[in-house]
């Protein structure tokens, strides 16, 4: 990593170095391409401007899918998670998404010894504008100006600047401008989205918050533990090495909510302050207060920031309420008594540029070169910034080289789902990845995420040295092992001899199609043949092979659902349908159906903010 200022020619500038500019930034040099990435100042780097918590349900599936491609999310997140979950972990692997709680203080400092190791120029600056030229009724990018190092050509810029835009921070009857909190806003750029009639909107998010774990009460509190044996994010590590530590679990109460309801009018959102649209899975506490009622209780969890434990983040109760409020509603909360407070929630609305300017290599449609990744596209979570930053850095690059875009596939991971969900436009609210949002979720496991990507990572040349060997063995395992449970089959009579009970029809069976089912282990099937002893695969394979098998059988079942998709386009809906009885679809999307009253199958699925597997589910309940 170079800290050079006197470049002043790049050929990929990058524009912020949260989780979308940095994934965007060593995508485009390991490409080649000559880049570099301002920020306001080193310590933005890599900075969690949240929780600290990478992974979870659809999250946790985009870091395997930017890990198995090359990018250095899941890498920095083995390096810095203190205790990591699989979450769903009772359920199928479809639907199981890893997760950890992260040392803010070790994620940075690991990012930037990985970052040393990328040929990429750092640059501490404000970039004020995009300077562009024409050139045949195009506009292209030209340069960036930035306040104190002028004027930088490039050819291709990735702008990531999150919720600065215009950001302005609420607490109470309190407001400033900020990027987030203690940082500047990003005014004039703003500025240039605006000039050049990009489609702008405002959205909203929040944080709860942060406390000083010496004046908390843990002895009170539920313990809440990690995995025994911690599964790493990145297909590179087979281990997690750094100490894990237990978290804690604490409940509001009916004198909590009635803190909250007695002030709930000094609350920006409340009384008018604030308009725009926050995330609707990650209500406020008075958002959760106001909305369920009946609820008398809403969870808690006490997360340490760092292994040093000092502060902690209370997950659950973002809000941008007054200070003297946010004090006296912490102390109702059991453990929490004598509680100090580090710093005060908030509230932050920012500006984003609606993500129907795109196309699906996150370039703009109105100006060459220019892409746009993360929090600004309309999204929310790093894991999300990221992976548009992976296909930004990537596209900006082949760009520059002339190259087609790479254009990523619903059907190939989650990565493609967002960034097509993304250019179809219509976001009513910020963004974030669920599993549901994939209509081929089945095949879009955090497990096989190397097996789906990461033969495109070392065809575009991003991923390094080790995790082509490490893919490339492993890839030959399973090749190896599929080749040989294919070749030995069996009847229900000589499964039953090593205690395999299968329907007794007389139909043989592959050890590839038993492996899949759910009371046979390798062993039984090492047993009946002991070559399979010789293919010495790891556990971690043994179970993806084992998955691989057990969802194939329902692979036909989800193409058929697509298929009827297209064969039912004209299925009539009416006025009348109540969407709200429709399970499985979003509060989001049953909205949008409510408010549009498409007249059919068809008319329903070009709304904007409709998912195809939204639609999916749809056409089964109109079916009924
Ligand atoms: P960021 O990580 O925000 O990085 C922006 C970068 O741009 C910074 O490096 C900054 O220095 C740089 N920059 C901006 N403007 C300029 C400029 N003009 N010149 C130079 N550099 C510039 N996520 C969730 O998943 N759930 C939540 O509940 C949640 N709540 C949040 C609450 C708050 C208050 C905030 C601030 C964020 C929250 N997030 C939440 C969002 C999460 O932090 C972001 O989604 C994620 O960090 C976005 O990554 P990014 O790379 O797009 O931008």
């Amino acid at each position: 990593m170079f800290h050079v200022k006197q470049f002043k020619n790049f050929d990929v500038l990058v524009v912020g170095a949260g989780h979308a500019g940095v994934e965007a930034a060593v995508m485009a040099s390991r490409m080649g391409a000559k880049t570099a990435m301002v920020t306001f100042s080193k310590d933005d780097i890599g900075r969690l401007s949240c929780n600290p918590a990478m992974g979870g349900l659809g999250k946790g599936h985009l870091i395997r899918e930017i890990d198995a491609i090359g990018g250095i999310i899941g890498q920095v997140s083995d390096l810095a998670g203190i205790q990591f979950r699989m979450l769903n972990k009772t359920r199928g692997e479809a639907v199981q998404g890893p997760r950890a709680q992260i040392d803010r203080n070790l994620y940075k400092q690991n990012l930037l010894n990985l970052l040393e190791k990328e040929k990429i120029s750092l640059l501490y600056d404000e970039v004020l504008n995009i300077k562009l030229c024409s050139s045949a009724n195009n506009k292209n990018v030209e340069a960036l100006e930035l306040q104190s190092l002028g004027k930088i050509y490039c050819k291709s810029a990735i702008i990531t600047t999150g919720t600065f835009l215009r950001g302005i921070i609420h607490q109470g009857g309190n407001n400033w401008s900020a990027g987030r909190i203690n940082s500047k806003p990003s005014i004039k750029l703003a500025s240039f989205f605006k000039s050049n009639n990009f489609k702008t909107m405002r959205l909203k998010t929040g944080t709860p918050p942060r406390l000083f774990a010496n004046s908390i009460d843990f002895s009170k509190c539920q313990k809440q533990y990690g995995d025994d044996n911690p599964e790493p994010f990145s297909f590179l590590n087979d281990k997690i090495k750094t100490k894990q530590i237990c978290c804690h679990i604490t409940h509001t109460n009916e004198k909590t909510h009635e803190v909250v309801k007695r002030n709930i009018r000094k609350s920006p959102m409340f009384n008018g302050q604030i308009k725009s649209k926050g995330p609707r899975y990650c209500p406020s506490l008075e958002d959760k207060v106001y909305r369920f009622k009946d609820k008398k209780s809403h969870q808690i969890f006490l997360e340490p920031e760092t292994l040093e434990n000092e502060i902690i983040y209370p997950n659950g109760i973002s809000t941008s309420l007054p200070v003297e409020v946010q004090k006296s509603f912490l102390k109702s909360i059991v453990g929490l008594e004598n509680v100090k407070i580090d710093q005060f929630g908030y509230s932050i609305e920012y500006d984003c540029i609606d993500s129907s300017e795109l196309q699906h290599s996150l370039e703009t449609k109105k100006i060459n070169g220019l892409f746009l990744a993360g929090q600004i596209n309309g999204t929310t979570g790093y894991e999300e910034a990221a992976a548009q930053g992976l296909v930004a850095g990537i596209n900006a690059a082949r760009k520059i080289s002339k190259k087609e875009p790479v254009v990523f596939k619903r059907e190939e991971g989650y990565i493609g789902v967002m960034v097509s969900d993304l250019c179809r436009g219509g976001l009513i609210e910020p963004y974030r990845m669920f599993t549901s949002r994939a209509e081929y979720r089945l095949l879009l496991r955090a497990d096989n995420a190397d097996e789906r990507l990461s033969d495109l990572g070392i065809n575009l040349n991003v991923a390094c040295k080790t995790r082509k060997k490490k893919w490339l063995d492993k890839k030959r395992i399973i090749n190896k092992a599929n080749k040989l449970l294919h070749a030995l089959s069996a009847s229900p009579q000589q499964y039953s001899k090593f205690g395999i009970k299968i329907n007794m029809d007389g139909r043989k069976r592959s050890a590839y199609e038993i492996i899949g089912y759910k009371d046979v282990s390798w062993e039984m099937l090492r047993k009946m043949w002991p070559k399979i002893r010789a293919l010495n695969i790891s556990t971690r394979t043994q179970q993806q092979i084992k998955a691989n098998s057990f969802y194939q059988r329902y692979s036909s079942k989800q193409q058929q659902e697509i298929d009827d998709l297209e064969n039912d386009r004209m299925i009539r809906l009416g006025d009348k349908i109540n969407y709200t009885k429709c399970a499985g679809l979003s509060n989001e999307v049953k909205e949008i159906l409510s408010r549009h009253k498409p007249q059919n199958i068809a008319q329903a699925r070009v709304l904007p903010g409709m998912t195809p597997a939204a639609a999916s589910i749809l056409l089964r309940f109109a079916k009924k």
